[in-house]
């Protein structure tokens, strides 16, 4: 079966993670440290504070706003559950708006039907990594902050910059779906010193020093616990991992590049759509989705079709709103939202991927679409 994702790991992992083991020190401490300033000087922010997940990152993006019940974020339906359910963590409503169908990307004009006096952040998803315009959604938000869930967006550049870049705060994910990974993790950078600070203090029990600097203090150091807050934080087993991966970066990006590249060229006779850069980025193709045709048959045919020829694809991204989570929530149509999560495909992508496997994956697509094979 050739499988949808692998993460890209080696030897260096290994050991970095068994140097972490034999130092001693396996909690958050000086690995963390490292891998923090590493990954923000990567993506273009000033200050990086890692955390347990995406998941832990977005909910201290919103608590560190202040958001709380009787408030309204605007999410995209079409992301991972994790965004909605961040906005939830906080006692405050998810607002559904729907998202732009080449980008897969919240669309400026949707979220500014849904803006109300209760919206007090708009989280804009790079959705599999393709950047999203940060900028027109900033247009239509006016001083309302646009936090960035940047999940899958590790190597994609917006404007000829990381994204990230001027991020009021930006989320990311480890987990190994996505690009770099720590088994599971997370980050949030930004480029606001005394939001870093809050932050820091915020995924680890509320502490005024952090148990690190506690520990590497000559003197004897008493913390205090000023605010109830979280344990988020990420270990130095993690880090010493995500500190490898990070110099993988690049050339993850470039394979993945490429193999998107040779998907491009063998679905365009058949006259399939997908995923590409849209006009104001690049995307590092986290997911490669491909739209289905409307003569297509229905999704889980068409998935039970090509696991049939060993290939392992997936249903397009989820729509929160469709989910019993989010049953009877009201919200604007969204009809682009389930276009896209009903009627997309996520192909394989990975670094284990052959150009033969590719033509089998397209091949595997159009027996299931009943389409004349790409045989070049
Ligand atoms: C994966 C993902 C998340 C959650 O990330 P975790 O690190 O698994 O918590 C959040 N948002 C988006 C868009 C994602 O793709």
């Amino acid at each position: 079966m050739i499988p949808v994702m692998l993460p890209m790991l080696g030897e260096e992992e290994a050991k970095a993670v068994a140097d972490a083991v034999r130092s001693g020190w396996v909690a958050q401490g000086p690995r963390v440290a490292a891998f923090e300033e590493a990954f923000a000087a990567e993506v273009g922010a000033a200050h990086g504070i890692a955390t347990s997940s995406c998941t832990t990152a977005l909910h201290l993006c919103l608590y560190q706003l202040g958001i709380g019940p009787g408030d309204e974020v605007v999410v995209p339906s079409l992301s991972f559950i994790a965004t909605a359910n961040a906005v939830r963590y906080c006692g405050a409503a998810p607002v559904f708006a729907d998202v732009d169908a080449e980008t897969g990307n919240l669309a400026p004009s949707s979220v500014a039907e849904v803006l109300s006096p209760r919206t007090r952040a708009v989280l804009l998803v790079h959705q599999g990594g393709q950047p999203a315009d940060v900028e027109a959604m900033r247009a239509v938000c006016g001083d309302i902050p646009v936090i960035e869930d940047a999940a899958c967006a590790a190597g994609a550049t917006l404007r000829g910059r990381p994204v990230g870049a001027g991020a009021v705060m930006a989320a990311w994910s480890f987990h190994p779906r996505k690009l770099l990974t720590t088994g599971e993790g997370g980050m949030i950078t930004t480029d606001d010193a005394g939001w870093a600070a809050r932050l820091r203090r915020l995924r680890e029990h509320g502490m005024s020093v952090s148990a690190a600097d506690r520990h590497a203090s000559t003197t004897i150091v008493l913390e205090t616990y000023d605010e109830t807050a979280f344990n988020y934080r990420l270990t130095d087993i993690q880090a010493a991992m995500g500190l490898v991966q990070l110099r993988r970066l690049p050339e993850i990006v470039r394979q993945r590049r490429e193999m998107a590249a040779l998907y491009h060229e063998l679905l365009s006779p058949l006259g399939l759509r997908a995923v590409g850069d849209p006009a104001h980025g690049t995307t590092n193709y986290q997911s490669f989705w491909v739209t289905l045709p409307e003569s297509a048959p229905a999704l889980p045919e068409v998935l039970a079709g090509m696991a049939e020829s060993g290939v392992s694809a997936r249903r397009g991204i989820m729509a929160a709103h469709l989910e019993p989570a989010y049953a009877g929530r009201p919200h604007i149509p969204l009809p682009v939202t389930e276009q896209l999560t009903h009627r997309s495909i996520i192909l394989p992508l990975h670094h284990k991927l052959s150009s033969a496997d590719q033509h089998t994956v397209v091949d595997a697509m159009a027996r299931a679409l009943r389409l004349e094979p790409a045989r070049p």
